[in-house]
C-alpha cells in the first residue's frame, strides 16, 4: 500500500520517461486524472482535430487494425472520453457509428497573457468554448498582480455561468516571451519585469487544484490552436507568424510544437534584415521586430507624415490625441495613400525576406500570419507572398500556402486550450506497443 502518491510513483515508474516535467508527473495524482495508452492518445488527438470519426475513418487515418481501433475505442467509451453518437451516414447498408469527446467530462481554460490585455476562454471537453472574456492589462504589472487578476476572473466566469471549479481539469497559459516548457517558467522575458523564472504553475494551482496547469510561450500555443481549429487543421508542418508589438514564430513539426533545445525556437523577430536599421530593445541593429512589428511600422509612417508625405495619417494622428497605431497605417492604405501603403508593401518585403529563409530551411506546408498587425489587410499578405515566392526554392514553394489566422483574435485562447488538452491525460504505455 503506501500513500496515494507512492501508489502512483510505482505506477508510474515503469513507463516514465526521463524527460518528463515534473508538472507532467505530478499531473498524475490529482483526482480527475485519467490513464491512457499512446494509441489511445493518438486516436484522441484525431478526434480533437475532426470533431467526430467513424472506425473506418480511423482505419484510414491511422495504421492501426480494426481489432485494436474497437479496443481503443471500447476502452475510451468506458473511460468516458469518448461519447458514441449514432450518425446519419450508412456504410455498406448499415447505420455507422460515429465517436467524438465526451464534452461533458470536464471544462478547459485557455489563458493568453499578451503584452497589453489578458484573454480568457473556459470550453467543454470537447473544445467549444462556452464563456469568453477580454480585457487590457500591462504584462509589466509583474505575475502577482496578472496572475492573482487572471485566476480572480476565471473564478468569476465560472460563478456568473454556473460552471464549477472542481469540473476544471485543465488551464492552458501562452505567455509573451521565452519559456522554459518544462519548467513552466519565463526565462529572461525582456518586456515582463518580475517574470523570471516566476511559478506560474504552483501560483494557478493554488486557486484551481483540480487542474493541470500548463504553460507555453504565446506564439507556439497560437499555432497549436491553428492545427486543431485553424486553418491549419491536420496540418503536420506548419509555421504560424505572429506580427504585433513584437514578431515570433511557432513552429509545429509533424503535428507537435518544435520548442528547440531550450525553449525559444521561433524567435525570429531579432533575424537581422539590415545591419544599419534602427536600434532594436535587444540591443542589436535592423532586427526584423525593429523594421516591422506594430509600434515600428506606426513609428516609420509617422516619421514621413510629418514630413508632409500623407495628410491623411497626419489627421489621424491628430485626432487620436498624437498617437499613430499601425491599424491606422492600414486605414489609410485602404483609402488608398501611397505612404502607407508604401510603409506596408515594404513591411510585407521585410518579413517575406525572413520567411523565404525559413521556408527554405524548414520547407513546411503551410504559414500562418496572425498578431494584431495581420489587420494591415491583403496588402501585406501579397506583399509577403511574392517576395517568399521570389525568394524561395520553387520545390519549397510548389504547394506551399501563405494565409491570414482563420482563428483570428482568438487564437491564443484556443491555442491554450489545446495546450492543455495535450496535456489532459497520463499515457501509461511507450510506443514499443504499437501496432
Ligand atoms: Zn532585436
Amino acid at each position: 500500500m503506501g500513500t496515494a502518491r507512492e501508489v502512483m510513483q510505482r505506477k508510474l515508474r515503469t513507463y516514465i520517461l526521463l524527460d518528463m516535467p515534473a508538472w507532467l508527473i505530478e499531473a498524475a495524482s490529482l483526482s480527475n486524472r485519467s490513464f491512457i495508452t499512446d494509441s489511445e492518445k493518438e486516436l484522441i488527438d484525431l478526434v480533437r482535430t475532426y470533431r467526430e470519426f467513424s472506425k473506418a475513418d480511423l482505419a484510414t487515418f491511422t495504421e492501426f487494425s480494426r481489432t485494436k481501433i474497437t479496443g481503443c475505442i471500447d476502452s475510451l467509451l468506458n473511460k468516458k472520453i469518448l461519447i458514441a453518437n449514432d450518425s446519419t451516414e450508412y456504410t455498406g447498408g448499415r447505420r455507422s457509428k460515429t465517436f467524438s469527446l465526451n464534452a461533458d467530462l470536464g471544462l478547459v481554460a485557455g489563458v493568453d497573457i499578451g503584452a497589453t490585455s489578458i484573454d480568457l476562454c473556459i470550453a467543454d471537453f470537447s473544445g467549444k468554448i462556452l464563456v469568453r472574456y477580454s480585457e487590457p492589462a500591462s504584462v509589466r504589472e509583474g505575475p502577482i498582480k496578472i496572475l492573482g487578476h487572471t485566476c480572480s476572473l476565471l473564478e468569476k466566469m465560472m460563478q456568473e455561468n454556473n460552471l464549477s471549479p472542481e469540473k476544471l481539469y485543465g488551464i492552458g497559459i501562452g505567455v509573451p516571451g521565452p519559456v522554459d516548457f518544462s519548467a513552466g517558467m519565463l526565462v529572461s522575458p525582456p518586456i515582463m519585469p518580475g517574470w523570471d523564472r516566476y511559478p506560474i504553475i504552483q501560483t494557478v494551482q493554488q486557486w484551481f487544484p483540480s487542474a493541470n496547469v500548463v504553460v507555453d510561450n504565446d506564439v507556439n500555443v497560437m499555432a497549436l490552436g491553428e492545427i486543431y481549429k485553424g486553418v491549419g487543421k491536420g496540418v503536420d508542418n506548419l509555421v504560424f507568424i505572429k506580427i504585433g508589438t513584437g514578431i515570433g514564430a511557432g513552429i509545429i513539426s509533424e503535428g507537435k510544437i518544435y520548442r528547440g533545445s531550450s525553449g525559444c525556437a521561433g524567435d525570429i523577430g531579432h533575424i537581422s534584415v539590415n545591419k544599419s536599421g534602427p536600434l532594436c530593445h535587444c540591443g542589436n541593429r535592423g532586427c526584423l521586430e525593429a523594421l516591422t512589428a506594430g509600434p515600428a511600422i506606426a513609428e516609420q509612417a509617422l516619421i514621413a507624415a510629418q514630413a508632409g508625405r500623407s495628410p491623411i495619417l497626419l489627421k489621424m494622428y491628430e485626432k487620436n490625441g498624437k498617437v499613430l497605431r499601425a491599424e491606422d497605417v492600414g486605414n489609410a492604405a485602404r483609402e488608398g495613400d501611397a505612404l502607407a501603403t508604401e510603409v506596408i508593401r515594404e513591411s510585407g518585403q521585410f518579413i517575406g525576406d525572413v520567411l523565404a529563409s525559413l521556408v527554405n530551411f524548414y520547407n513546411p506546408k503551410v504559414i500562418v500570419i496572425g498578431g494584431g498587425v495581420s489587420n494591415l489587410g491583403n496588402l501585406l499578405l501579397s506583399s509577403i507572398r511574392q517576395t517568399v515566392l521570389n525568394h524561395s526554392t520553387s520545390l519549397a514553394t510548389r504547394d506551399l500556402h501563405i494565409v491570414f489566422s482563420e482563428t483570428g483574435p482568438d487564437a491564443g485562447v484556443i491555442g491554450a486550450v489545446n495546450l492543455a488538452m495535450d496535456y489532459m491525460f497520463t499515457i501509461t504505455t511507450s510506443n514499443s506497443e504499437r501496432n
